[in-house]
């Protein structure tokens, strides 16, 4: 069975809300806190980790990464879809943005900001 694709998984979203007549509830601006909110949840799973440390800290969250990464999705296909923005199409256009921003050739294996280049005398 294939990978469904985003706009299914808008779809699955859609009526989920639709069933339970949650969308009063969802306005863009409390989808996008709701977002925050579930991307804190997400954070707090790794918190106080070491980086050479096990991640999460205790492998019983594991699990919970996935379920707090899902909220995260289901939040922003939820938000796009009441925003009216193609999520898809966004994130192509933000990754041809970034290519031109971030040329392979002068950023590979560094971690600057595109602004930083030229100011650390990298141009
Ligand atoms: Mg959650």
């Amino acid at each position: 069975m294939p990978d469904p694709t985003l706009a299914q998984l808008t779809t699955r979203v859609r009526a989920f809300v639709e069933a339970r007549d949650w969308q009063r509830f969802h306005s863009p601006r409390n989808l996008a806190m709701a977002l925050s909110v579930e991307a804190a949840e997400l954070l707090e799973l790794y918190l106080w980790c070491e980086d050479a440390g096990p991640q999460p800290l205790n492998p019983d969250r594991d699990p919970k990464v996935a379920d707090e990464a899902a909220d995260v999705l289901l939040c922003l296909l939820n938000l796009c879809d009441r925003a009216g923005i193609d999520l898809a199409r966004a994130l192509e256009r933000k990754l041809e943005k970034a290519e031109q921003k971030y040329p392979i050739e002068r950023v590979r294996g560094r971690a600057l900001k595109y602004h930083e280049y030229e100011a650390w005398g990298e141009e």
